[in-house]
């Protein structure tokens, strides 16, 4: 249903939920090879890819329901050629107060000024060790130096109100670092998530590498309180302070919580399907939509009417039927 009221999200879904954010894979390329994300079987659609234009008309489409935070991720969004153009795109448009960029921090650092100047707000950068052995275990690259250039270079910029670390921990892997990364992050200000490792499809880990928010708890040593401050509250995370410390810490725990009753996002793939939830096996298509000849106007009011369908947003989620989303498809 679009609603009119100015100071609400202008539509809402079949459940009453707000949408306002919505998840942008720019391309389903990496050039990172996580274990976790992107196995041996991992193919790519970039035949079906969007162009820039039909792209930009999907974007316009989000900005007229009153979508005012976009972020662009991948497969890894800085392989994206104009990314640039993009990000301009976005924070011109009159809605949008948010856009943010999910990437893996290797090309970042010598895009990052132009990036900010386009008009980037948010950044994550995923980073899951800081042993460099264990990183190239991982994601299949000796990068660990240019992932952590990165981060210093972000922390000179002071546009970004938090720039969010991303670590997904992992059983046997990388849980021997928790408290390293504990100890990392609280003298900078950063915010570390701490995120609970899914079983994905094409990957070649499986769900014995799942460690709970619990045991991620246990295993920081380190007293946490919860963060009091209200101004960022949005999303999934669950923040804490440590006292004398200007980082925090944050949980992001989809396995062991339940958090789709207040979820306000909604994802775009590279190749225009349009997925209510992360852990959902059915997609709309924008891509023919736009291919059709549809107006940013039209393919607005198609996506209004299909958040009404209980399939689009589907609660409980295929979570509880072992659906495994392939990750770097929809883009985290
Ligand atoms: N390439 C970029 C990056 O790595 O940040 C953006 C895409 S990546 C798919 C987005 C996020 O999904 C990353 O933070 C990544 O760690 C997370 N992710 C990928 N596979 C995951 C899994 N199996 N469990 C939990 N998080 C996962
Ligand atoms: Fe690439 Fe990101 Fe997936 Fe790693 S998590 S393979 S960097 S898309």
């Amino acid at each position: 249903m679009i609603n009119n009221s100015k100071d609400k999200a202008a539509l809402t879904d079949w459940l009453g939920r707000e949408l306002s954010y919505l998840r942008i894979s720019l391309t389903d390329r990496c050039n990172f090879r996580c274990r976790y994300c992107y196995g041996s079987e991992a193919d790519n659609c970039k035949a079906d890819q969007l162009t820039d234009d039909e792209l930009k008309i999907i974007i316009k489409s989000f900005s007229l329901l009153g979508f005012d935070k976009m972020r662009l991720t991948g497969g890894e969004p800085l392989l994206r050629h104009n990314i640039i153009d993009l990000v301009h795109y976005i924070s011109s448009l009159p809605e949008n107060k948010v856009v943010g960029l999910t990437t893996n921090g290797s090309l970042l650092k010598q895009k990052l000024e132009e990036l900010i100047d386009a008009g980037l707000n948010r950044l994550n950068i995923s980073l899951d060790s800081l042993d460099r052995d264990t990183f190239r275990k991982i994601t299949g690259r000796d990068e660990l130096s240019a992932v952590l250039e990165a981060v210093d270079e972000a922390l000179r910029y002071d546009v970004f109100p938090w720039i969010k670390v991303n670590m997904v921990v992992m059983r046997g892997v990388n849980d021997n670092e928790i408290s390293d990364f504990a100890n990392w992050v609280l003298p900078r200000k950063l915010d570390l998530r701490f995120i609970e490792y899914m079983p994905t499809d094409k990957t070649d880990w499986g769900s014995e590498r799942f460690l709970s928010e619990a045991k991620i708890r246990e295993l920081i040593g380190i007293g946490l309180k919860r963060d009091g401050n209200i101004s960022d509250v949005s999303g999934p995370a669950v923040r804490y302070v440590v006292d004398g410390y200007p980082g925090r810490i944050s949980f992001i725990s989809a396995m062991s919580h339940e958090f789709c009753r207040a979820c306000n996002r909604i994802r775009l793939t590279s190749n225009g399907d349009l997925l209510g939830c992360l852990f959902q096996s059915e997609s709309a298509s924008l891509r023919d939509m736009v291919r059709n000849g549809n107006t940013a106007e039209g393919i607005a009011r198609y996506i209004s009417e299909i958040v009404q369908d209980k399939n689009m947003r589907n609660i409980p989620c295929d979570k509880g039927r072992d659906y495994r989303p392939t990750m770097y498809r929809v883009g985290g």
